[in-house]
């Protein structure tokens, strides 16, 4: 049954959903975590398959058609490519896309792709060893590497995207190697500034490499041309200047793209939140479970979505970090 469209207060029509199917990672990155992990969320709080497939299928039908899902490490839930196929199956789902640090894509990629999946992002931040071990507290650079390789040999899937997360005093030092990268291969290579959801509530505007700051060190390396922005789009992108490959600058804190935001969250638990920056939510799980039909989950998503967030604070007097943290809300 199709829906009316879901609307936003600022009259934003919502398209894209990132769905966290666990707050569980296998990394520990430091700008996200600290080395012991954090408290996970019990299992019984976590959204089950077919709860998961019931809210997507509902918001899909209200036009929401593009779903990331994302975690913590979304691969890391037992499964998960069960998930993708009923995902998959859903008429009004027309773009479905996961977030990953590529650790299991080795054991996993065949399957998530047999299973419907269609595009991938995948998280490195940086190409060497030592320094990708300083970073994520994990050896697994070359595991990465190797499940990144495999994926790329699915003609199925569209471009595979591999987010670096830009810190100041960290990712200069990355960027020629990243550059060769996006030039010499199919990889859409962006780069994302440093956002404050870190766990240790550490951030400052100081550890930001901004957007402006990238582009100039990249386009010495290699002349960059702009390419036209996509509405709604999180990615600035750009073509090198003399043909070979693109490359992406997010810029969520010195250039934020908020006007023609289209996304909400949904979290491992069953909140809804209508930005990455939400300092409220609202719960769908309780409702879901104590036997809300289609009508009234759909009014409390319609209500919650009205409400939603014209833009984040970031960098502005009273600017509050969100009490959940990244790894708990997801990409
Ligand atoms: S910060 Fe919030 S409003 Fe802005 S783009 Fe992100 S989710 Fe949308």
């Amino acid at each position: 049954m199709e829906r009316a469209p879901l609307l936003d207060g600022h009259g934003r029509r919502i398209a894209d959903l990132r769905v966290s199917v666990t707050d569980r990672c296998n990394f520990r990155c430091q700008y996200c975590m600290p080395a012991e992990g954090l408290p996970w969320l019990e299992h019984e709080r976590i959204l089950r398959f077919e709860e998961i497939a019931r809210l997507v299928a509902l918001l899909a039908s209200m036009g929401v058609h593009d779903v990331r899902l994302t975690g913590g490490e979304p691969l890391v839930r037992r499964d998960f490519p069960a998930l993708v196929a009923m995902l998959a199956a859903l008429p009004d789902v027309r773009d479905l896309s996961i977030t990953t640090n590529g650790y299991l894509l080795e054991r996993d990629a065949q399957a998530l792709v047999k299973a419907g999946a269609m595009r991938f992002n995948v998280s490195i931040d940086s190409l060497q060893r030592d320094r990708f071990y300083a970073l994520t507290r994990r050896d697994a650079l070359d595991q990465v590497l190797r499940g990144l390789r495999l994926l790329a040999g699915f003609p199925q899937i569209g471009p595979i995207k591999i987010n670096a997360v830009a810190i100041r005093g960290f990712t200069e030092d990355e960027v020629p190697a990243f550059v060769e990268l996006a030039r010499s291969s199919a990889y859409e290579v962006r780069f994302i500034e440093f956002m404050p959801l870190d766990a240790d509530h550490a951030w400052t505007p100081e550890q930001v490499l901004s957007g402006a700051q990238l582009h100039a060190l990249i386009d010495a390396l290699h002349p960059l041309e702009p390419l036209e922005r996509e509405p709604s789009a999180t990615a600035r992108v750009y073509r090198f200047a003399d043909g070979q490959g693109r490359i992406g600058l997010i810029n969520p804190v010195s250039e934020p793209f908020c006007g023609d935001c289209n996304r909400i969250r949904l979290t491992a638990d069953g909140k809804l939140r209508t930005c990455l920056f939400s300092l409220a939510e609202t719960d769908l799980r309780g409702p879901l479970r104590a036997g809300a039909d289609d009508a009234e989950l759909e009014q409390i998503i319609r209500d919650a979505v009205w409400r939603k967030e014209l833009k984040h604070h970031i960098g502005e007097r009273g600017f509050i970090q969100p009490a959940r943290t990244m790894s708990a809300i997801g990409g």
